[in-house]
């Protein structure tokens, strides 16, 4: 007779969820810690892009195709260049692509109506995960619990990383100022965004207006800063911080720079990343998926769909009846496969912030998306 081991998931990103989910349905019942109060308890951000060979192939491995069918967007797979004068450079409207995007409040309620009510505890903050007699305790307000596998699947600053090593996200000197629009309360924006992602970019500097569902359009001003101005950008009140990025991108067309006169100001992002190619020695027991393990800037699209697939890999390691050493395969491959698409997003930001203005970021779509 075998024991089912007692794996408990720290996050409920989409990493986490779908690492529960994939688990539920091998018969297993992990436990996921999640420092959210609730679903609802914080915004969850834009659109995002599912790939075929690993987000949408995470979708099919967790029965999840048709919930995702249902709420994604494949008409909003578009692309468009601007330069600082406001002149399109680059229009596709992706019709026939298949990165179809979905919003990342659908894809959670989806992953979260997929496992069993209470499979997820909410307001459970981990704080400690220290190695006891029992197995690794994982320490939340509500106590200590003892398991046989700990998962980190707790975000870019994870406290789970540093059972395995003292890596830590590095600056990648460049920030972002969210802003949020109504397509109804701002047609201008809306006809700027056309079909999908917009990308205005010049001297270092760029404004990007991404669709989301239900009529909405979320916008990043992004530029170049030390760490420590980012850091008190993000402790401004919004309206110093809309004149902060305004200033930022004087002289570039009075269109463009309506995005950030316009827009409602949701927060500030610096971008942080790990070094490229992270690893660590396996340790038996504890074990790391998605931005825990490679967090990288958004400039790739890969985050979220190198979070799905790193679930579907490392399901198939616990279940797979071959012990600690299969979740060490899974983490060498895992890693490996972060390579090339944190590379892919240190070169993105290269082309997206450039003192060459828009012309790398053209070069990039003709290569990749021709015309
Ligand atoms: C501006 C921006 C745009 C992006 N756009 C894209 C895109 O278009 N495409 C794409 O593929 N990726 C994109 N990404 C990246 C993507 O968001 C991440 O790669 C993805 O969310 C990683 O999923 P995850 O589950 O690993 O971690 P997360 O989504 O970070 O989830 C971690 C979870 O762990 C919880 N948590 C953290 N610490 C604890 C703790 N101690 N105890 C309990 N719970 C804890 C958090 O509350 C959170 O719910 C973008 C990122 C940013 C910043």
């Amino acid at each position: 007779m075998t024991i089912d081991p007692r794996i408990a998931i720290i996050g409920g990103g989409p990493g986490g969820l779908m690492l529960a989910r994939l688990l539920h349905l091998r018969g297993l019942a992990p436990v996921v810690f999640e420092r959210d109060a609730d679903a609802d308890a914080r915004p969850q951000g834009g659109s995002l892009d599912l790939h075929s060979d690993t987000g949408q192939h995470a979708m099919r491995a967790a029965g999840l195709e048709d919930a995702f069918r249902t709420h994604a967007r494949p008409e909003d797979q578009g692309d468009r260049l601007y330069d600082a004068d406001g002149t399109l450079l680059f229009d596709r409207d992706g019709a026939g692509d298949d990165r179809p995007e979905i919003d990342r409040s659908a894809l959670r309620r989806i992953l979260l109506e997929s496992v069993p009510p209470g499979m997820v505890r909410w307001n459970s903050g981990v704080e400690a995960i220290r190695l006891g007699d029992a197995g690794h305790m994982v320490v939340s307000a509500a106590g200590a619990e003892a398991f046989d596998v700990v998962v980190g699947a707790d975000g870019g600053w994870s406290q789970v990383r540093a059972l395995l090593g003292d890596a830590r996200p590095r600056y990648e000197g460049a920030v972002f100022v969210e802003l949020g629009f109504d397509t109804r309360r701002h047609p201008q924006v809306d006809a700027l965004v056309g079909a999908g992602k917009m990308f205005a970019v010049g001297d270092n500097r760029a404004l990007i207006g991404q669709r989301n569902g239900n009529g909405h359009i979320r916008g990043y001003a992004g530029w170049r800063i030390d760490e420590a101005d980012a850091r008190a950008l993000g402790a401004m009140p919004p309206e110093a911080m809309r004149a902060a990025a305004l200033a930022e991108f004087e002289g570039w067309s009075p269109v463009l720079r309506d995005m950030i006169v316009s827009g409602d100001p949701l927060g500030v992002r610096p971008l942080y990343a790990l070094p490229i190619g992270h690893r660590w020695a396996s340790v038996a027991g504890v074990t790391l998926l998605g931005d825990a393990a490679h967090l990288m800037s958004p400039f790739a699209g890969e985050g979220v769909n190198l979070a799905l697939a790193d679930a579907v890999d490392l399901a198939a390691a616990l279940t797979s009846g071959a012990g600690w050493p299969a979740v060490a395969r899974y983490e060498a491959a895992m890693i490996a496969r972060a390579v090339p698409a944190a590379q892919a997003a240190a070169r993105g930001m290269a082309a997206v912030l450039s003192g060459a203005g828009a012309a790398p970021m053209l070069d990039h779509y003709r290569a990749r998306l021709g015309g």
